[in-house]
């Protein structure tokens, strides 16, 4: 068979995506390869397709058992020969398993890092006919990706242990150090290195204040009833916290932080992916392993560490390539939650000083991307090391309009710059905020700053306002906090002017004060899908149920079944036929043996009723 036809034939899938076809050819020619290509970008195909094509074993090396678990199953339902060696297999399972490995009788191994370790394994490996490995989530192996396990470290020794075999590295975050070290720690001399699009354009990011938050949680949850979303807190206690609110809202969530034992994590992960429960509330600790490819929404209730965090956190989003929101409620209190967290971490390292200094900076970057007035995607794609193609999006908070720059920002900050100095640096931002609305509190009275020259000088914004735009002035340098000693031993942030607040007031740095705007939401690409012929969500739904059913008679997650994307798809054209049904991407000659006739009967059900 062509490789076109076995990508047919498996998958269902009739056209590649741009980086796919260098990929696979890459692999084809067993040629070493980089490919970095953001969550849902299709890297899977990349050294799956090859695989079945070439022939022989392809190792496949992934960070936890439930990837491969997943990846397995998909492929099952493919047709396609795929195996897992795990730990938790028996003594038969594993008999069998290498039986049918020394007889060429499975395309892909999925196996964890460590094996490669393990004499007994690469011996065993000298006996299959492999051909090429490829290695899932390679930033893991970097000191530089936000992600390292040391355990990926083994793999250093892949080329030499085996080197007629070519190694092909694939990962979704990964800056450009990253990608050197990469290339470095695999020995992986003349590799061709194919970076994607970094730009998730079905992804619509918005960046808001955080004011009442569980009304504004509320809201997005309200966007996609019934839909899987996943939501992130900084702290377990207030993942606890949200989970609690929303159950007793009637809303089907689950915590997962890594205070939860190792069964109850498992669970909350097991019926998410199984569609048993919608939300997700957790730590960064969910993450890796969540293959669950319709998730509609990511929330983040506080500022994420890390763009690469944020990136790699928010790109679990719309995998299948359906619009999907990522929103992250901010403020500038974060990011000194964020910096007492890393100086604490910092304290349990040896050498802590270059983990604080490395955190620092990311912790800086992505603080500046929550208060930015540019274009989010173009911000993000250009922080990858891209250069956009583009500078305004219309699927971001700033180009739909919702968040504006204020007119007379400079104007502001001078106001808000001289209260700081007229109370001599002394006072936090609560007391500022009270001087500026010119209102009187105990505070104001005893140090007679009423009659400051700045008292009531913006008496029309609201606290919430002038609170946000401090929080912008400290994040563009204009103002600092600087902790201070009180009277009783206790510390608390003080604003201090810095050299750029004497620029601003001078007029010789420009700055942008932010003002969210409440407009009527819309994603980005949704009018031009307006002509299209719309999805019939009812019938959506009942594809839906009858997946759910399948899955669970199975027990496999249901995307392993169909995706969402392929789902509606039939919702939309509505197949009366196997041969139409087939023409559905996503629906490969396996699945249409398999599901064919189930899904068509429910499709001509629900038309004659
Ligand atoms: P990644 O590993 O890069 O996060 P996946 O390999 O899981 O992404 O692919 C995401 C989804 O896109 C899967 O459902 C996959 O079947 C689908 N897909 C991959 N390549 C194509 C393609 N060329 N056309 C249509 N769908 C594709």
């Amino acid at each position: 068979m062509q490789l076109q036809d076995v990508i047919r034939h498996h998958w269902g899938i009739e056209s590649l995506r741009p980086l796919q076809v260098p990929a696979i050819t890459a692999v084809v020619e067993r040629r070493n390869s980089l490919v970095v290509l953001p969550t849902g970008g299709g890297k899977s195909l990349c050294y799956q397709a090859p695989a079945v094509y070439l022939g022989g074993t392809t190792v496949v090396i992934s960070p936890l058992i439930s990837l491969m678990k997943d990846q397995v199953d998909g492929l099952r339902a493919c047709g396609v020969a795929a195996s897992q060696l795990d730990s938790s297999q028996t003594a038969d399972e594993r008999r069998t398993l290498l039986s049918d490995l020394k007889e060429g009788r499975i395309n892909l191994l999925f196996v964890s890092p460590e094996r490669i370790s393990q004499p007994d394994f690469c011996e065993l490996l000298k006996q299959v006919d492999v051909r090429t490995f490829a290695i899932d989530e390679a930033h893991c192996i970097s000191h530089w990706g936000h992600d390292f396990r040391p355990e990926y470290r083994q793999l250093s020794r892949l080329k030499e242990l085996f080197p007629a075999c070519s190694i092909h590295a694939y990962t979704a975050t990964a800056t450009e150090q990253v990608r050197e070290d990469i290339i470095k720690q695999l020995n992986l001399k003349d590799a061709e290195i194919l970076v994607g699009d970094f730009d998730r354009p079905n992804l619509t990011y918005r960046v808001t204040p955080r004011r009442e938050l569980l009304k504004q949680v509320l809201d997005v949850i309200a966007r996609y009833p019934n839909e899987g979303g996943i939501i992130y807190c900084i702290r377990r206690a207030d993942v606890d916290e949200l989970t609690k609110k929303l159950t007793a809202r009637g809303i089907s969530a689950l915590p997962y932080h890594a205070g939860l034992s190792n069964e109850q994590r498992g669970k909350a992960q097991d019926a998410f992916l199984e569609e048993k429960c919608n939300v997700i509330v957790a730590t960064v600790a969910f993450g890796m392993g969540i293959d669950r490819s319709n998730v509609r929404y990511v929330m983040h209730t506080g500022m994420p560490k890390s763009l690469e965090h944020y990136q790699q956190e928010t790109g679990r989003a719309g995998r299948d390539g359906l619009d999907a929101e990522c929103v992250l409620f901010h403020s500038g209190a974060d990011f000194f939650t964020w910096k007492s967290i890393i100086e604490k971490s910092a304290k349990e390292l040896e050498d802590g000083s270059d983990f604080i200094e490395s955190s620092m900076d990311h912790l800086r970057e992505m603080d500046r991307y929550c208060r930015s007035a540019a274009c989010r995607h173009y911000t993000l794609v250009r922080y990858f090391g891209q250069e956009p193609g583009f500078s305004s999006c219309s699927a971001c908070d700033l180009c739909l309009g919702e968040t504006s720059v204020l007119e007379d920002s400079s104007t502001v900050a001078k106001k808000i710059i001289s209260c700081v100095y007229r109370v001599n640096q002394r006072f936090g931002i609560k007391h500022v905020v009270t001087v500026l609305r010119g209102l009187t509190s105990e505070q104001v009275k005893r140090s007679n700053h009423e009659a400051l020259s700045t008292f009531g000088i913006l008496k029309d914004q609201s606290e919430d306002n002038l609170r946000d735009w401090i929080y912008q002035l400290i994040g563009q340098n204009a103002l600092a906090q600087e902790e201070v000693q009180g009277f009783g031993g206790q510390t608390y942030p003080i604003l201090k002017l810095t050299r750029e607040s004497a620029e601003v007031l001078k007029d010789l740095r420009e700055v942008r004060l932010l003002l969210p705007v409440e407009k009527k939401r819309s994603g980005r690409g949704s009018a031009a899908k307006a002509a299209e012929p719309t999805t019939d969500m009812n019938l959506f739904e009942v594809l839906r149920a009858l997946r759910k059913r399948i899955a669970s008679d199975k027990r496999v997650p249901p995307y392993v079944i169909f995706s969402d994307a392929t789902l509606k798809e039939m919702a939309r054209i509505k197949p009366a036929s196997l041969l139409e049904m087939r023409r559905i991407s996503g629906v490969g000659d396996i699945k249409l043996r398999d599901y064919g006739d189930e899904f068509l009967e429910a499709v001509s059900t629900f038309e004659n009723n």
